[in-house]
């Protein structure tokens, strides 16, 4: 029996534990702790970014965004639909509801240009969003600045979704740093992990001082206990900011890695007709969180699905790209500018293995499964038509 490849595991480097142990020879076994401020400090310098809070999880991180943007019940907030769920639920819990927005093909992200004329007829009518969410999918940056443009025009706050891109750049800066708040997110499958957590960064120190304010239940400051507001408990606790410290330290390896990922599935398997590649947009430097392509059937002789059962055969986990948020059950009804391109990616988007740990003879295999595919189709259509 193969050995299972997986899409994207937990990479841990040398340092992790031992931060972990001086939680624990400290007990500092809370949510409130050194590794935690050091944490904070370590990753807005990575990142180039002023103030930061960490948080449970980047859904925690989005949710505190929206509200503290000022996001209601009954407003309208503007979302990526070509992401993950995570992305749009937030916005529901504060009684808002999304309005979807599709992607361009030369990064798979919000397509500017949508955008732009959707808040110009949303201005003509009175009905503007109250913000913007933009993501940064599979490790790759959206074109900020037209959407930063479109934004401010409107004055509109935009909030960046970096949960899948930590460690890229757009125009030589990290993504997350150009919105008026950008989150991230410490989940096991992304580029580094706390297990679990989130990070949430701002220029503006009042947002992320109201931001842990929010996230240790809306505590006032009294002796006794006082709440004015109502609160949420989403800190990160400072076990596992010392992973992230541990984590942080590595972050560029990781990057390294993912790319050289994409660099041998792209030398493996680019010639073969039908495939393409998810594409670097020029505008940035993606870390290829997850490598990704599209199959046309006709030319490559067989479709994703088929590509992803046989690669399930041998053990080798790959997954289809996001499916719509406009196309989900639980967002059916909600308004979606444009659609098609996100439907087309993910009717023949497949993401492949793509771990910073994964080995050169894992990737081979991967190949090799794929191009068998490839191979297979091709010989029973010259039989077929001979
Ligand atoms: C993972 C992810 C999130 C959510 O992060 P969690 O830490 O899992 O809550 C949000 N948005 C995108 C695009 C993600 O991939």
């Amino acid at each position: 029996m193969n050995k299972p490849i997986l899409l994207s595991t937990p990479h841990m480097g040398n340092y992790e534990l031992e931060f972990v142990k001086q939680a624990f020879d400290t007990n500092w076994i809370a949510p409130v702790g050194p590794h935690v401020d050091a944490f904070e400090q370590e990753f807005c310098q990575v990142v180039g970014a002023v103030h930061g809070a960490a948080v449970s999880s980047g859904t925690a991180a989005i949710h505190l965004a929206l509200q503290l943007v000022g996001v209601q019940s009954g407003d309208q907030v503007f979302c990526s639909t070509l992401t993950f769920i995570a992305s749009a639920n937030p916005i529901t819990y504060l009684g808002a509801k999304p309005v979807f927005i599709d992607s361009d093909r030369t990064s798979w992200n919000m397509n500017p240009e949508l955008l732009w004329e959707a808040l110009q007829s949303r201005a003509r009518i009175g009905k503007l969003p109250k913000a913007v969410v933009v993501v940064h999918l599979y490790g790759q940056s959206a074109d900020i600045d037209p959407i930063l443009a479109a934004c401010n025009h409107y004055g509109i706050p935009l909030i960046e979704d970096a949960a899948e891109s930590l460690g890229a750049t757009y125009k030589g800066h990290s993504t997350g740093t150009y919105g008026r708040i950008g989150i991230y997110s410490f989940n096991g499958n992304k580029i580094i992990t706390t297990s679990g957590g989130g990070m949430l960064v701002s220029q503006d120190e009042e947002l992320i001082t109201k931001a842990r304010f929010l996230a240790t239940q809306a505590r006032d400051r009294a002796p006794h206990y006082q709440h004015s507001e109502i609160g949420y408990n989403y800190r990160l606790s400072n076990v596992l900011a010392g992973i992230g410290r541990g984590q942080l330290q590595v972050l560029s390896e990781r990057v390294a890695a993912r790319r050289r990922n994409f660099q041998i599935y792209q030398q493996g398997l680019g010639k073969l007709a039908g495939i393409k590649f998810m594409p670097e947009a020029s505008f940035g430097k993606s870390t290829h969180w997850l490598t990704c392509l599209t199959i046309d059937p006709q030319a490559f002789g067989a479709d994703r699905e088929q590509v992803r059962l046989t690669l399930a055969k041998q053990q080798i986990e790959s997954r289809p790209v996001w499916k719509p948020l406009h196309l989900q059950p639980v967002f059916a009804g909600c308004e979606c500018i444009g659609g098609g391109v996100s439907e087309d990616l993910f009717t023949r988007g497949l993401c492949l293995p793509s771990g910073s740990n994964l080995t050169d003879e894992d990737l081979e295999r991967v190949i090799q499964v794929i191009a068998g595919v490839y191979y297979k189709n091709r010989h029973n259509q010259t039989l077929l038509c001979c």
